[in-house]
């Protein structure tokens, strides 16, 4: 990463202050490993705010997704219905299984899978001969997708949901927590997040059956023996218990991360709504979003790579949105449903800095720059 003193960051780590105690105790008792207390702790408190019923400590969001499909029965030659517009966390684990990702576009009110799209390409996979095997929805920069509309269709077809809500923890659609919509969902706790163990990720579920069977996999799938024996490929997945301790102080300070992200989005809004054709996300009814980043679409003849730079020249961060997985070389030979909504949204949308501790300072000469960039370029 590129660091000059000074520097405001896109989404930066903002511990609550209570991690270094957990993480001492672990280091006091000897729990350094790959379980103690803090696991369970972190796992207890992660049901606790989202309500998920059970919840399963990995090393990264991508591995709870791969566990995902693994518990699923996802086979190699099966094929999985992605969201287009995501982070390739979302996409690779579909490789991970040799499984063929089938990508899926947005619709222009969250910017989330279009449920006429997702219907489109089912229906579409099916007549070439196959119905797909699962599907993995993000709720991307924390606004929940259209859930309702999109299980409506998952169910039709009996295919399984399963949220990537890395970027969505604390969001909540129709009163529900983000991540416990579907048949399952991941959590993302990577440096960049809303709330982080500096690496990790976990995987929720109401149903007690997957969630043993997650921890099975994610510990290298040992029988039951005094000796190693295996009958099953597993994982070396699992969270260690002092990242774990970095999680509990960060869970304690969650709901003041999420106040803050949403107020940074206000700021933004209110800041520089009188731009013309600048455009902000709404929240529709059903989504309260964790307004994990603030995304803007700039005005058309502003170039979000000459607005990214002018601004890294003031030592501010930002970045572009999402390139789709559609337009990834490494997907490009795969299946895709949709109008192309997202490739727009690539051509004009940028990422504002949105970490929950920059100051008001920061943020108003985030505010002062792109006033100056977009009023005058
Ligand atoms: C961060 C992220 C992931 C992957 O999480 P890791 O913990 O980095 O493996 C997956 N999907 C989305 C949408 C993400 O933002």
């Amino acid at each position: 990463m590129d660091y000059r003193p000074g520097r405001i960051f896109l989404s930066a780590p903002h511990m609550g202050g209570h991690e270094k105690n957990y993480v001492q105790k672990a280091l006091e008792d000897n729990w350094v490993s790959t379980a103690g207390p803090n696991l369970t702790g972190f796992e207890h408190d992660i049901c606790q705010h989202t309500n998920a019923r059970h919840a399963v400590a990995v090393n990264s969001g991508t591995a709870a997704l791969h566990l995902a499909l693994r518990l699923l029965g996802v086979k190699p030659g099966d094929e999985v219905l992605c969201s287009t517009f995501t982070f390739v966390g979302s996409a690779n684990p579909v490789l991970y299984m040799g499984a063929t990702p089938v990508f899926v576009e947005s619709e222009v009110e969250t910017w989330n899978m279009c449920p006429t799209s997702l219907q489109e390409a089912i229906t579409a996979r099916q007549a070439a001969g196959k119905l797909p095997a699962a599907i993995i929805l993000t709720h991307l920069y924390g606004m929940p997708a259209k859930v309702k509309e999109i299980i409506a269709v998952a169910d039709a077809f009996g295919i399984p949901v399963v949220e990537d809500a890395a970027e969505a923890l604390g969001s909540r659609y129709g009163g529900h927590q983000a991540g416990t919509l579907g048949r399952m969902g991941a959590f993302s706790f990577n440096g960049n997040k809303i709330i982080t163990t500096s690496g990790g990720g976990a995987l929720v579920t109401e149903d007690e059956r997957l969630a043993e069977q997650a921890l099975f996999l994610a510990t290298q799938a040992k029988d039951q023996a005094p000796f190693y024996q295996h009958s099953q490929m597993g994982y070396s997945y699992r969270l260690s218990n002092v990242s774990a301790g970095i999680g509990r102080g960060q869970m304690e300070v969650l709901e003041r991360r999420v106040k803050q992200r949403r107020e940074i989005f206000s700021f933004y809004r209110s800041q520089l709504q009188h731009i013309e054709e600048l455009f902000f996300l709404p929240e529709p009814k059903a989504c309260f979003s964790n307004r994990w980043l603030t995304t803007v679409l700039l005005p058309p003849g502003h170039r979000p790579e000459a607005v990214r730079l002018a601004l890294e020249g003031e030592n501010i961060e930002t970045r572009p949105l999402c390139k789709p997985m559609h337009l990834q070389p490494l997907f490009a030979s795969y299946p895709y449903y949709g109008n192309n909504l997202s490739a727009r949204l690539f051509e004009r949308g940028l990422c504002l800095p949105s970490s929950s501790s920059l100051t008001e300072e920061d943020l108003e000469k985030v505010v002062k720059h792109l006033r100056r960039i977009l009023e005058v370029m």
